[in-house]
């Protein structure tokens, strides 16, 4: 039995490599905060990254990139779990057990699967089907009791909590517990290109551990009001993507100039990037900071990870025990 223990947060992203500052408003500084309150354990899910990449070539890479990026964020070992998903397998054994209990039907179903099958219709193959019943075996094999998510994940997590009233039910047990989801107040990170999310694969993103350089120049190619076409055309900061950078990484006082000068075509697109880019580049330093001095030994980064999944593991394994004996296999 396991004694009285802190809530727990799980949460996991696929390797995608060096992250954007989309991946750090909406996810990372999240985790950074969670870590406060909750025994969090979070996981690079190279597993799930399996189902959709062409080539396995830079997947180490990406995984160490995006390690370097939550470290430098903030993410500490002593608070929270960090590992690679691969490295903790029992997860493969839980998803085994698991699927027998999915019916097929429900995972066709599902808006995600529907939609990797119209992105990604020459490799539409099993691990794609199950990705929702992996993650479900993710979450369920830490027993944890909130995962972070963004809305757009919510019919992921109830799927998850389907599977525990049905694997319960169907062996008479309470071993797996339903998660609770906890909606994060997640902003939408609107892409340079001023209309979709934040993404490396629409490459629109401005990457967190840019040097100064590439970040102003990314800042300079970002659509502003796009109804503001000359110098001096009034704008719009209302619907103004630069503007809304403004107010995440600009002092109020700033904000409240741009807001009134942009609306009477007192402050220029051009001069109004140059000090978002001067903020962005202030406000990231000291992340910029921790990420150089990390990255010199990577060696260091492996073995926090590498200490991460043996933790994990320790968790893992009690819940596998639970789970074979739940489901009555015999453990010779
Ligand atoms: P995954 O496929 O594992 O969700 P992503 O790289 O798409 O990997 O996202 C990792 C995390 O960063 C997720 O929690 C996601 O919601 C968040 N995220 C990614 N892009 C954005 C964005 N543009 N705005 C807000 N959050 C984002």
């Amino acid at each position: 039995m396991e004694t009285k223990r802190l809530p727990r947060v799980y949460s996991a992203a696929r390797p995608t490599g060096r992250q954007h500052i989309g991946n750090y408003l909406g996810a990372i500084q999240n985790y950074v905060k969670l870590q406060e309150s909750f025994q969090s354990i979070y996981a690079i899910a190279d597993v799930h990254a399996l189902t959709t990449v062409e080539t396995t070539q830079g997947l180490k890479e990406n995984c160490l990139e995006m390690a370097l990026d939550w470290f430098a964020a903030g993410i500490e070992p002593e608070k929270s779990i960090v590992f690679l998903q691969s490295n903790v397998p029992q997860v493969m054994e839980l998803h085994t057990y698991l699927s027998m209990v999915v019916a097929i039907g429900k995972l066709t179903d599902l808006p995600t699967f529907k939609e990797k099958v119209r992105m990604h219709p020459q490799n539409v193959n099993y691990g794609l089907l199950g990705y929702p019943v992996l993650m479900s075996a993710d979450i369920l094999l830490f027993k944890a009791d909130f995962v972070p998510v963004g809305i757009d994940q919510a019919p992921h997590l109830e799927f998850a909590r389907e599977i525990v009233r049905s694997f319960n039910f169907r062996y008479q047990t309470k071993v797996l517990i339903e998660p609770q989801m906890k909606a994060t107040a997640t902003p939408k990170i609107i892409g340079t290109d001023g209309v979709n999310k934040m993404s490396k694969s629409l490459d629109n993103d401005i990457e967190l551990a840019a040097d100064e350089k590439t970040t102003e120049k990314r800042v300079r190619s970002m659509v502003t009001d796009t109804n503001r076409v000359m110098r001096t055309d009034p704008g719009n900061p209302d619907i103004c993507n630069v503007y809304a950078f403004h107010k995440t990484f600009s002092p109020a006082e700033l904000c409240a100039e741009i807001d009134r000068e942009c609306r009477v075509a007192g402050i220029g697109c051009v001069d109004c990037k140059k000090k978002l880019a001067a903020n962005l580049n202030a406000a990231l330093a000291p992340l910029r900071e921790r990420r150089a001095e990390l990255a010199k030994n990577p060696a260091r980064v492996w073995e926090i990870l590498h200490d991460g999944a043996q933790r994990a593991s320790l968790i893992a394994d009690d819940t596998i025990r639970d789970v074979r004996d739940a489901i009555g296999l015999a453990q010779a």
